[in-house]
């Protein structure tokens, strides 16, 4: 049992509202915050949030081990709802040529981008592949993350698919967060298959995911909806087969050029992720629905971009917005979650208070796990994040940042 007293700030993210859907408009900026706060947890759950004075007054208050959380900024831990952590290797020649002035379509024809970490993750035993996965998870932790969603991708046959989600399910079991694995067999064709998709998407649909349902080695099948990637007709196919297989279902979607997100929805995605090139059309379908559009500035960042999701115009218009790493070793090598808060607030001018309910509940909306994460309240998971700060605007201002973090 653990007793977290006299925190500066106590960021509960409670909404007044009180009900479990992802928050819009104006709720993305109640962070229901306490000074002066305390939460009481026993055995992984939470028993009491409220300021000192009244938590001391619960009976198991005075039995628990008491942490001072004097200067501390306290709030739930991050839900990092979109990461490509299984892989073996920077991409550091692919880094080298972005910046003196390839794209990222030109990186990928002449043979960088994705499939540059095919062969490593092909090579390598699952062991080897669950030790890295466990090192990204241990520094997405040092920053505040406690849930992770995290995707294959980079094997792009059926072996080494399975290998990659094994050994996502490895590196989970030995890590005290909470880990949501999603199949992305769908990144790119692979390149045995490039004269035939039509077999890779086959493969992916009768192979792929009906084993990882079996197998229980998903929870999420995800696609790549995207030029150069898998059209809209081959997502829908791979999209049916997953909801035939009861898994989950989210996109990569508008992240280099437009498309329309119609023949998306029919499969209920719990979350749709980039949306740079999002229409006005569908931003006014998405506000009245509780798929959730996840953004990824540090992937902007990276690529050296000028332009950058429209945040306001989504969060403005009423979809609730999520914030994500994307860490992965071509676009977004970061595990920081508050290094992706100030690109929010600097590139996207969302308030430091709309990234950080973007950043743990509506994190947790974007992987359907709202009932246990992304709010500190009695009965859900003690998953919290105590940060040197006394300002919750602090985890948004610094950047690049070393925090001593529990
Ligand atoms: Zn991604």
């Amino acid at each position: 049992m653990l007793f977290l007293t006299h925190a500066s700030q106590l960021l509960t993210l409670r909404c007044e509202s009180g009900d479990s859907a992802p928050r819009r408009g104006t709720q993305m900026r109640e962070l229901g915050i306490v000074e002066d706060g305390a939460v009481l947890v026993a055995d992984g759950k939470i028993i009491a949030v409220g300021t000192t004075d009244e938590v001391a007054k619960h009976e198991l208050a005075r039995k628990a081990d008491d942490v001072d959380c004097s200067y501390n900024v306290v709030l739930p831990g991050f839900v990092d709802s979109h990461t490509h952590p299984v892989f073996t290797a920077p991409r550091l020649i692919d880094f080298e040529e972005r910046v003196a002035g390839a794209s990222y379509e030109e990186i990928a024809e002449a043979g960088g981008g994705i499939r540059a970490s095919l062969r490593g993750v092909r090579d390598a035993s699952t062991g080897t592949l669950a030790t890295h996965v466990r090192q990204a998870l241990d520094e997405m932790a040092a920053q505040g993350t406690t849930t992770v969603e995290a995707k294959s991708g980079y094997g792009l046959s059926f072996a080494a698919e399975m290998k990659s989600l094994e050994a996502i399910r490895e590196a989970a079991h030995q890590w005290p967060g909470t880990v949501v694995p999603t199949l992305l067999g769908a990144h790119v064709i692979a390149p045995e298959h490039r004269d035939n998709p039509k077999e890779y998407v086959r493969i992916i649909c009768d192979d792929m995911i009906p084993t990882a349902a079996k197998l229980k080695l998903a929870a999420f099948v995800d696609v790549f909806c995207e030029r150069g990637a898998f059209t809209m007709e081959q997502s829908q196919r791979i999209l049916r087969s997953a909801v035939e297989h009861n898994l989950g279902v989210r996109a990569h979607v508008c992240q280099l050029t437009p498309a329309k997100l119609a023949p998306l929805m029919e499969f209920h995605p719990a979350s749709l992720d980039h949306m740079d090139f999002v229409s006005d059309e569908d931003v006014a379908v998405l506000a009245k629905l509780d798929t959730v559009a996840t953004l990824l500035p540090a992937a902007n960042y990276f690529l050296g971009l000028d332009a950058f999701a429209p945040a306001r115009k989504l969060i403005d218009a009423g979809v609730p917005v999520a914030l994500a790493t994307d860490y992965n070793p071509g676009t977004a090598p970061t595990p920081s979650m508050p290094f992706v808060l100030s690109a929010a607030c600097t590139h996207m001018k969302m308030s430091p208070a709309e990234a950080i309910v973007a950043a743990a509940y509506n994190g947790a909306c974007a992987l359907r796990l709202q009932g246990r994460k992304g709010s500190l309240e009695p009965g859900k998971d003690a998953d919290i994040a105590i940060f040197d700060a006394t300002d919750y605007r602090e985890l948004a201002y610094w950047f690049g940042r070393r925090y001593s973090q529990e």
